[in-house]
């Protein structure tokens, strides 16, 4: 099954990814996080991706699409695959869709995540991620804060704030960018009959685990 998580940044689109990662095995494809892990490593893409990152702004499809194209041909991803932070653009999308159609697959459901704007810029200034490559908790010091200050509950690493959140400037930018590029999709998938949304908000008590429960009970009905 091929599963988009779609929404604004800050609205928990990596919580609830995870979250079905773990009831279904099928694994949580990050382009956010591959550019992040190749930064840290120091790699030519990590290099060349940073340059656009750091500044809130798209990395080009000539680097993004084939780096998904590869993950997408691994061996975990052959039964189903949760996919967060890509497709961005319309562009992006219709790529997507002749890459699995080579495949015999489609995308099946998309998930779009909506949270108020006030909301969203708080909880992106006071995200918090797990260093740990391979944990990649994340946190939120108001609503979801780590037991002990400044240290991951699940795997004891030091948790820090993403670069690009650390910069009012770089989290308008990508809200901006969302609103231009990204948000065109939900019409795009919506006329294609596969986009489900879900508001998460605090003003509603509704957070990306109910989210995530709702879904993996339809999941489970299928
Ligand atoms: P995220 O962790 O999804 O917020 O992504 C962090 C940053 O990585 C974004 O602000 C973009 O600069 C870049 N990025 C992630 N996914 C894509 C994508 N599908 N296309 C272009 N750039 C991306």
């Amino acid at each position: 099954m091929i599963i988009i998580m779609l929404g604004a940044q800050g609205t928990g689109k990596g919580t609830v990814a995870g979250l079905l990662t773990e009831a279904t095995g099928w694994p949580q494809v990050s382009t956010g996080d591959i550019f992040r892990k190749n930064i840290k490593e120091e790699t030519e893409l990590g290099k060349e991706a940073n340059k656009y990152i750091a500044k809130g702004m798209l990395v080009p499809d000539e680097i993004t699409v084939p780096m998904v194209i590869d993950r997408l041909n691994e061996d975990d991803a052959t039964n189903g695959v949760i996919l967060d932070g890509f497709p961005r653009t319309v562009e992006q999308a219709e790529k997507l869709d002749e890459i699995l159609a080579e495949k015999g697959k489609k995308v099946d459901l998309v998930i779009n995540l909506t949270t108020p704007r006030e909301e969203i810029i708080t909880r992106m200034i006071n995200r918090r991620v797990c260093s740990n490559q391979e944990c990649k908790a994340t946190y939120n010091l108001r609503m979801h804060p780590p037991v002990k200050e400044g240290i991951c509950d699940k795997c004891g690493a030091e948790l820090v704030q993403r670069e690009d959140d650390s910069n009012e400037e770089s989290i308008r930018n990508r809200l901006k960018i969302y609103d231009e590029k990204t948000s065109p999709l939900v019409s795009y998938y919506e006329s294609r009959g596969v986009l489900r949304t879900e508001e998460v908000s605090e003003a509603i008590n509704r957070l990306g685990k109910d989210v995530a429960e709702d879904i993996l009970k339809d999941i489970n009905n299928k």
